[in-house]
């Protein structure tokens, strides 16, 4: 096996080791969440939900795709994926807080009103 970068891989540790990345990450390594889902479950200002998301997708660890009026987030680093099952655990269906918040927020995104 070939040395491992210890360099590249504490800097991508870094960016794991923050407690409101990784509940952004617990979030979207399950199912693609719209900026507004992810407000309600982080409860802090929408510029510093957009930081955040902005340090992981510009890390090449998440991906937006826009939906209509919303844009969505989804996990596509792999590695990353496997990274988080370590440390959260195996995955097991929905964040059961984001199914109560989406509920409370009464999102407008396509997702929460299918037509
Ligand atoms: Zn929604």
């Amino acid at each position: 096996m070939a040395k491992p970068d210890y360099t590249y891989l504490s800097s991508r540790l870094k960016l794991l080791a923050h407690p409101e990345r990784l509940r952004i990450l617990d979030a979207i390594r399950r199912d693609a969440e719209c900026v507004c889902h992810l407000e309600a479950l982080l409860d802090k200002p929408q510029p510093y939900v957009s930081q955040q998301l902005k340090v992981l997708r510009d890390a090449g660890i998440i991906a937006d795709e826009k939906q209509g009026q919303n844009v969505f987030y989804r996990l596509t680093d792999t590695e990353i994926r496997g990274w988080l099952e370590a440390i959260l655990g195996p995955l097991g269906g929905s964040l059961p807080e984001m199914t109560r918040l989406k509920q409370e927020i009464l999102c407008p995104c396509p997702k929460c009103n299918p037509e």
